[in-house]
């Protein structure tokens, strides 16, 4: 008998701000668009379709992820990723990592070659060496101002320099993730970011956090976070968003049911990308623009901004 074959659907972020994208990052989202939608089209899997969409957004150096990501305090560049399938719940994901190229990959290798999920700092950089996943250029691997030891004025520095900066505003590149369904009707999540503008050495948000960030399961759907990971974690909104679809509500409505009450209880700006399990979607933010797209049959788009979310 011949299997059922399930319509694909491919969404795409690029972070989420107040500023709007250039014309560079929303080709590179049509290109990492094309690129996913042809594995999905070709029967690959949806984990596999957003690998390939993430690793072109990381590799182009225009969003905030691999190559263009934001440097810590200390002028080290660290970069979280995570990845989950929801065909069998597996999960993958590097914090703190330097020096490599597309933290997806090595994210998913955490999840397929190693049996934890979340791997740290050098010790995820090792892995990524070992399975020869690509090196950043050297320049932007080396610290920029060479870091020196921290010292506690210095540290008192850097915090003061934080506290009196703000908090929400964003640069020009964004957190980039994924979101697929592929004609099996699985459905996959990743998530890649070097953090947020200002951040202490060692910060690590959202996006290596799976059920924060990151979420997918064959039973509700799969999501992808960007915003303010302090305010993301607390309230566990990749999980919270993948719960309310399980219990039959669509994706739009879980979505903005979720950005609104973490506004409210935490505060905090964010976006996401929501797939449902039976094909429904939704590209949500609280901020003015969301870079992104989505290609599900006809329908598809790339652009700025989508449904903005706002208190009634
Ligand atoms: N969520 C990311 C973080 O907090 C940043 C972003 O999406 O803009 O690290």
């Amino acid at each position: 008998m011949k299997k059922k074959t399930r319509a694909t659907v491919l969404l795409i972020h690029g972070g989420c701000g107040s500023t709007p994208p250039t014309a560079a990052q929303l080709k590179t989202i049509e290109t990492a668009l094309d690129r996913g939608e042809r594995l999905l089209q070709r029967g690959a899997s949806a984990l596999d379709a957003v690998e390939a969409a993430v690793v072109v957004l990381e590799k182009s150096g225009r969003f905030n992820a691999g190559k263009g990501s934001k440097r810590q305090m200390d002028g080290v560049l660290r970069m979280d990723a995570s990845v989950m399938n929801g065909r069998d719940l597996s999960a993958g994901a590097v914090a703190a990592m330097e020096g490599i190229l597309t933290p997806i990959r090595a994210a998913r290798l955490v999840m397929e070659r190693t049996p934890h999920l979340l791997l740290v700092g050098k010790s995820a950089e090792g892995l990524a060496r070992l399975f020869r996943l690509p090196h950043l250029s050297p320049s932007l691997a080396a610290p920029s101002p060479p870091s020196e030891e921290l010292s506690f004025g210095k540290w008192e520095a850097l915090f003061r320099k934080l506290q009196g900066a703000k908090k929400n505003e964003k640069g020009k590149r964004g957190t980039v993730g994924a979101v697929a369904r592929d004609t099996e009707g699985n459905v996959a999540a990743g998530t890649s970011t070097g953090g947020i503008r200002l951040m202490l050495p060692g910060r690590v948000g959202d996006s290596p956090l799976i059920g924060a960030g990151t979420y997918a399961d064959n039973r509700s759907g799969a999501v992808s976070m960007t915003g303010l990971g302090e305010a993301i974690i607390r309230a566990g909104l990749a999980k919270e968003i993948a719960l309310t679809m399980e219990g039959g509500v669509e994706a739009e409505e879980a979505g903005r049911g979720a950005l609104i009450r973490m506004r409210r209880r935490i505060g905090g700006e964010a976006g996401a990308i929501i797939l449902s399990a039976d094909g429904g979607f939704a590209l949500l933010h609280t901020t003015d623009y969301m870079p992104g797209g989505y290609r599900a049959g006809r329908r598809r788009k790339v652009g700025g901004q989508f449904q903005r979310v706002m208190e009634d």
